[in-house]
Protein backbone atom coordinates (compact mmCIF):
# COMPACT_ATOMS: atom_id res chain seq x y z
CA UNK A 1 0.00 0.00 0.00
CA UNK A 2 2.57 2.72 -1.06
CA UNK A 3 1.43 5.78 -1.71
CA UNK A 4 2.14 7.92 -4.85
CA UNK A 5 2.44 11.49 -5.45
CA UNK A 6 0.17 12.47 -8.60
CA UNK A 7 1.44 13.11 -11.65
CA UNK A 8 1.70 17.10 -12.43
CA UNK A 9 -0.06 18.48 -15.65
CA UNK A 10 3.39 20.01 -17.11
CA UNK A 11 4.15 15.87 -17.31
CA UNK A 12 0.88 14.58 -19.28
CA UNK A 13 2.21 15.50 -23.01
CA UNK A 14 1.04 13.22 -25.91
CA UNK A 15 3.81 11.40 -28.04
CA UNK A 16 3.40 12.70 -31.34
CA UNK A 17 3.94 9.73 -33.76
CA UNK A 18 3.78 10.12 -37.78
CA UNK A 19 4.84 7.87 -40.86
CA UNK A 20 8.38 8.30 -40.40
CA UNK A 21 8.75 7.53 -37.06
CA UNK A 22 7.16 4.33 -37.56
CA UNK A 23 9.84 4.08 -40.56
CA UNK A 24 12.63 4.54 -38.40
CA UNK A 25 11.21 1.73 -35.41
CA UNK A 26 11.39 -0.66 -38.44
CA UNK A 27 14.61 0.11 -39.18
CA UNK A 28 16.15 -0.23 -35.83
CA UNK A 29 14.28 -3.78 -35.69
CA UNK A 30 15.72 -4.47 -38.95
CA UNK A 31 19.12 -3.63 -38.07
CA UNK A 32 18.64 -5.51 -34.24
CA UNK A 33 19.58 -2.22 -32.83
CA UNK A 34 18.18 -0.94 -29.83
CA UNK A 35 17.64 3.32 -28.91
CA UNK A 36 17.19 4.75 -25.54
CA UNK A 37 14.28 7.15 -27.07
CA UNK A 38 12.49 4.06 -27.73
CA UNK A 39 13.06 1.88 -24.39
CA UNK A 40 12.93 4.60 -22.21
CA UNK A 41 10.08 5.57 -24.07
CA UNK A 42 11.35 9.17 -24.16
CA UNK A 43 8.34 11.73 -24.37
CA UNK A 44 10.99 14.00 -27.04
CA UNK A 45 11.27 11.36 -29.45
CA UNK A 46 9.14 13.24 -32.29
CA UNK A 47 11.48 16.52 -31.56
CA UNK A 48 14.57 14.71 -31.24
CA UNK A 49 14.44 11.74 -34.86
CA UNK A 50 11.90 14.16 -36.96
CA UNK A 51 12.96 17.69 -36.26
CA UNK A 52 16.17 18.09 -34.52
CA UNK A 53 17.96 14.68 -36.39
CA UNK A 54 19.08 13.27 -33.13
CA UNK A 55 18.59 9.95 -31.64
CA UNK A 56 20.16 8.23 -28.79
CA UNK A 57 21.65 4.57 -29.98
CA UNK A 58 22.47 2.11 -27.14
CA UNK A 59 25.05 -0.76 -27.76
CA UNK A 60 26.78 -3.55 -26.68
CA UNK A 61 23.15 -5.34 -26.53
CA UNK A 62 20.12 -4.71 -24.72
CA UNK A 63 20.97 -6.46 -21.49
CA UNK A 64 23.44 -4.85 -18.83
CA UNK A 65 25.16 -6.28 -16.09
CA UNK A 66 23.77 -3.63 -13.72
CA UNK A 67 20.46 -3.28 -12.30
CA UNK A 68 20.12 0.77 -11.18
CA UNK A 69 16.81 1.05 -9.28
CA UNK A 70 15.63 3.94 -12.05
CA UNK A 71 16.31 2.62 -14.88
CA UNK A 72 14.28 0.22 -17.60
CA UNK A 73 16.92 -1.74 -19.11
CA UNK A 74 17.05 -5.07 -18.52
CA UNK A 75 19.56 -7.03 -16.00
CA UNK A 76 21.17 -10.10 -16.77
CA UNK A 77 23.81 -12.17 -18.33
CA UNK A 78 24.38 -10.24 -21.46
CA UNK A 79 24.91 -12.13 -25.03
CA UNK A 80 28.12 -12.60 -26.96
CA UNK A 81 29.66 -9.22 -28.49
CA UNK A 82 28.49 -8.48 -31.93
CA UNK A 83 31.52 -6.95 -33.46
CA UNK A 84 28.84 -6.22 -36.67
CA UNK A 85 27.27 -3.70 -34.29
CA UNK A 86 29.14 -0.77 -35.18
CA UNK A 87 28.54 -0.74 -39.03
CA UNK A 88 24.89 -1.10 -38.80
CA UNK A 89 24.80 1.76 -36.23
CA UNK A 90 26.67 3.73 -38.58
CA UNK A 91 24.58 2.98 -41.65
CA UNK A 92 21.05 3.96 -39.50
CA UNK A 93 22.54 7.19 -38.69
CA UNK A 94 23.16 7.63 -42.10
CA UNK A 95 19.56 6.46 -43.57
CA UNK A 96 18.34 8.47 -40.51
CA UNK A 97 20.34 12.03 -41.50
CA UNK A 98 21.23 12.44 -37.79
CA UNK A 99 23.82 15.87 -37.28
CA UNK A 100 24.20 14.30 -33.92
CA UNK A 101 24.26 11.33 -32.26
CA UNK A 102 24.66 10.13 -29.05
CA UNK A 103 26.00 6.42 -28.19
CA UNK A 104 25.25 4.56 -24.83
CA UNK A 105 25.91 0.94 -23.77
CA UNK A 106 24.97 -0.97 -21.08
CA UNK A 107 27.14 -1.82 -18.30
CA UNK A 108 29.16 -5.15 -19.40
CA UNK A 109 31.11 -5.62 -16.36
CA UNK A 110 31.41 -9.32 -17.35
CA UNK A 111 34.02 -7.86 -20.30
CA UNK A 112 37.58 -6.84 -19.14
CA UNK A 113 37.49 -3.48 -21.42
CA UNK A 114 33.87 -2.83 -20.37
CA UNK A 115 33.07 -2.76 -23.99
CA UNK A 116 35.84 -0.18 -25.22
CA UNK A 117 37.21 -1.54 -28.08
CA UNK A 118 33.02 -2.18 -29.89
CA UNK A 119 32.26 1.20 -28.58
CA UNK A 120 35.66 3.25 -30.09
CA UNK A 121 34.93 1.48 -33.41
CA UNK A 122 31.58 2.33 -33.27
CA UNK A 123 32.37 5.95 -33.09
CA UNK A 124 34.96 5.56 -35.90
CA UNK A 125 32.55 3.61 -38.00
CA UNK A 126 29.78 6.18 -37.67
CA UNK A 127 32.53 8.94 -38.23
CA UNK A 128 33.83 7.24 -41.86
CA UNK A 129 30.08 7.05 -43.20
CA UNK A 130 28.73 10.71 -41.46
CA UNK A 131 31.10 13.22 -41.90
CA UNK A 132 28.89 15.90 -40.66
CA UNK A 133 27.93 14.05 -37.51
CA UNK A 134 28.76 15.27 -34.23
CA UNK A 135 29.43 12.58 -32.07
CA UNK A 136 28.70 12.17 -28.55
CA UNK A 137 29.52 9.33 -25.84
CA UNK A 138 27.65 8.76 -23.17
CA UNK A 139 29.46 5.27 -21.42
CA UNK A 140 29.52 3.74 -18.08
CA UNK A 141 32.27 4.82 -15.74
CA UNK A 142 33.63 0.99 -16.74
CA UNK A 143 34.84 0.22 -13.09
CA UNK A 144 37.18 3.08 -13.25
CA UNK A 145 39.45 1.54 -15.64
CA UNK A 146 42.51 4.12 -17.11
CA UNK A 147 43.40 1.70 -20.31
CA UNK A 148 39.24 1.07 -21.38
CA UNK A 149 38.97 4.40 -20.75
CA UNK A 150 41.63 6.03 -23.34
CA UNK A 151 40.51 3.00 -25.91
CA UNK A 152 37.31 4.75 -25.54
CA UNK A 153 39.21 8.23 -26.19
CA UNK A 154 41.29 7.12 -28.89
CA UNK A 155 37.88 7.24 -31.11
CA UNK A 156 37.93 11.12 -30.41
CA UNK A 157 34.08 11.82 -30.00
CA UNK A 158 32.73 15.61 -29.54
CA UNK A 159 30.86 15.10 -26.23
CA UNK A 160 31.96 12.81 -23.64
CA UNK A 161 29.10 12.76 -21.24
CA UNK A 162 28.89 10.23 -18.25
CA UNK A 163 26.22 10.79 -15.76
CA UNK A 164 26.20 11.12 -12.18
CA UNK A 165 22.79 10.71 -11.77
CA UNK A 166 21.92 11.47 -8.39
CA UNK A 167 23.37 13.48 -5.53
CA UNK A 168 26.00 12.14 -3.56
CA UNK A 169 23.84 10.96 -0.63
CA UNK A 170 21.42 8.98 -2.70
CA UNK A 171 23.57 6.97 -5.54
CA UNK A 172 23.95 3.77 -3.36
CA UNK A 173 20.49 3.45 -3.30
CA UNK A 174 20.03 4.58 -7.13
CA UNK A 175 22.72 3.33 -8.66
CA UNK A 176 24.05 -0.32 -8.37
CA UNK A 177 27.98 -0.77 -8.44
CA UNK A 178 28.52 2.73 -9.13
CA UNK A 179 30.26 5.05 -6.97
CA UNK A 180 30.08 8.80 -6.80
CA UNK A 181 33.94 9.52 -6.51
CA UNK A 182 34.58 7.10 -9.14
CA UNK A 183 32.39 8.96 -11.49
CA UNK A 184 33.64 12.31 -10.68
CA UNK A 185 37.46 10.68 -11.62
CA UNK A 186 36.55 9.24 -14.40
CA UNK A 187 35.26 13.02 -16.10
CA UNK A 188 38.54 14.22 -14.88
CA UNK A 189 40.69 11.85 -16.69
CA UNK A 190 39.31 12.79 -19.85
CA UNK A 191 40.15 16.13 -19.57
CA UNK A 192 43.55 14.93 -18.83
CA UNK A 193 43.61 12.73 -21.66
CA UNK A 194 42.27 15.05 -23.80
CA UNK A 195 42.10 18.47 -22.32
CA UNK A 196 39.55 19.97 -25.55
CA UNK A 197 36.96 17.66 -25.40
CA UNK A 198 33.64 19.00 -23.58
CA UNK A 199 32.47 16.98 -20.90
CA UNK A 200 29.04 16.70 -19.39
CA UNK A 201 26.94 15.27 -16.67
CA UNK A 202 23.40 14.73 -15.65
CA UNK A 203 21.53 14.51 -12.45
CA UNK A 204 17.63 13.19 -12.13
CA UNK A 205 15.71 15.04 -9.44
CA UNK A 206 13.03 13.80 -7.53
CA UNK A 207 14.38 11.20 -5.77
CA UNK A 208 14.82 12.65 -1.83
CA UNK A 209 17.63 15.11 -2.53
CA UNK A 210 18.23 18.50 -1.28
CA UNK A 211 18.61 21.32 -3.04
CA UNK A 212 22.16 22.42 -1.16
CA UNK A 213 22.73 18.37 -2.36
CA UNK A 214 22.22 19.71 -5.88
CA UNK A 215 24.19 22.48 -5.78
CA UNK A 216 27.19 20.69 -4.05
CA UNK A 217 27.35 18.14 -7.07
CA UNK A 218 27.03 21.24 -9.33
CA UNK A 219 30.08 22.21 -7.37
CA UNK A 220 32.03 18.74 -7.61
CA UNK A 221 31.44 18.70 -11.28
CA UNK A 222 32.80 21.85 -11.52
CA UNK A 223 35.97 20.90 -9.61
CA UNK A 224 36.13 18.20 -12.21
CA UNK A 225 36.09 20.45 -15.04
CA UNK A 226 33.06 19.20 -16.06
CA UNK A 227 31.62 21.84 -18.68
CA UNK A 228 28.13 20.95 -19.50
CA UNK A 229 25.03 19.96 -16.88
CA UNK A 230 21.58 18.58 -17.40
CA UNK A 231 19.30 18.23 -15.15
CA UNK A 232 15.75 16.24 -15.55
CA UNK A 233 12.61 15.16 -13.45
CA UNK A 234 13.06 11.42 -12.57
CA UNK A 235 9.87 9.63 -13.62
CA UNK A 236 9.24 6.01 -12.30
CA UNK A 237 9.32 3.33 -15.16
CA UNK A 238 7.41 0.50 -13.42
CA UNK A 239 6.05 0.08 -10.02
CA UNK A 240 9.31 -2.29 -8.87
CA UNK A 241 12.19 1.04 -9.42
CA UNK A 242 12.15 3.72 -6.90
CA UNK A 243 9.14 5.62 -6.53
CA UNK A 244 9.20 9.63 -7.13
CA UNK A 245 9.61 11.21 -3.99
CA UNK A 246 9.12 14.88 -5.69
CA UNK A 247 7.81 16.35 -8.98
CA UNK A 248 9.87 19.80 -9.06
CA UNK A 249 8.25 22.75 -10.76
CA UNK A 250 9.38 24.33 -14.00
CA UNK A 251 9.73 27.73 -12.01
CA UNK A 252 12.61 25.60 -9.82
CA UNK A 253 14.51 24.21 -13.13
CA UNK A 254 14.69 27.68 -13.84
CA UNK A 255 16.06 28.48 -11.20
CA UNK A 256 18.88 25.29 -10.75
CA UNK A 257 19.64 26.32 -14.75
CA UNK A 258 20.54 29.78 -13.36
CA UNK A 259 22.68 28.65 -10.17
CA UNK A 260 24.55 25.98 -12.97
CA UNK A 261 25.38 29.05 -15.08
CA UNK A 262 26.41 31.29 -12.48
CA UNK A 263 28.22 28.52 -11.06
CA UNK A 264 30.32 28.27 -14.48
CA UNK A 265 29.06 25.40 -16.54
CA UNK A 266 28.75 26.61 -20.16
CA UNK A 267 25.43 24.78 -20.84
CA UNK A 268 22.70 24.06 -18.73
CA UNK A 269 19.16 22.14 -19.68
CA UNK A 270 17.57 21.70 -16.87
CA UNK A 271 13.68 20.90 -17.48
CA UNK A 272 11.05 18.39 -16.59
CA UNK A 273 11.39 16.47 -19.43
CA UNK A 274 15.08 17.64 -19.88
CA UNK A 275 17.04 13.84 -20.40
CA UNK A 276 20.64 13.34 -20.65
CA UNK A 277 20.43 13.81 -24.86
CA UNK A 278 18.37 16.34 -24.82
CA UNK A 279 19.18 19.22 -26.92
CA UNK A 280 22.65 18.11 -27.36
CA UNK A 281 23.16 19.50 -30.69
CA UNK A 282 23.11 22.68 -29.11
CA UNK A 283 25.43 22.00 -26.66
CA UNK A 284 28.14 21.03 -29.14
CA UNK A 285 27.60 24.33 -30.61
CA UNK A 286 27.98 25.94 -27.45
CA UNK A 287 30.88 23.98 -26.63
CA UNK A 288 32.76 24.30 -29.50
CA UNK A 289 32.11 28.49 -29.45
CA UNK A 290 34.07 28.59 -26.25
FE1 LIG B 1 16.28 10.09 -27.62
FE2 LIG B 1 17.54 11.67 -25.85
FE3 LIG B 1 15.91 12.72 -27.66
FE4 LIG B 1 14.91 11.30 -25.68
S1 LIG B 1 15.99 13.27 -25.47
S2 LIG B 1 14.31 11.13 -27.83
S3 LIG B 1 16.47 9.74 -25.43
S4 LIG B 1 17.82 11.66 -28.09
FE1 LIG C 1 20.62 1.12 -16.63
FE2 LIG C 1 23.09 2.03 -17.11
FE3 LIG C 1 22.40 1.22 -14.63
FE4 LIG C 1 22.71 -0.53 -16.63
S1 LIG C 1 24.32 0.77 -15.71
S2 LIG C 1 21.04 -0.51 -15.13
S3 LIG C 1 21.90 0.60 -18.39
S4 LIG C 1 21.56 3.00 -15.76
Amino acid sequence: NEEYIRKPDWLKIKINTNESYTGLKKLMRNKSLNTVCEEARCPNIHECWSERKTATFMILGDTCTRGCRFCAVKTGLPTELDWGEPARVAESVKIMGLKHVVVTAVARDDLKDGGAAVFAETVRKIREANPGCTIEILPSDMKGDYESLSTLMSSAPDIFNHNIETVRRLTRRVRARAMYDRSLTLLQRVKEISPNTPTKSSIMVGLGETKEEIIETMDDLLAHDVDIMTIGQYLQPTKKHLKVERYYHPDEFEELKQIALSKGFSHCEAGPLVRSSYHADEQVNAASAQ
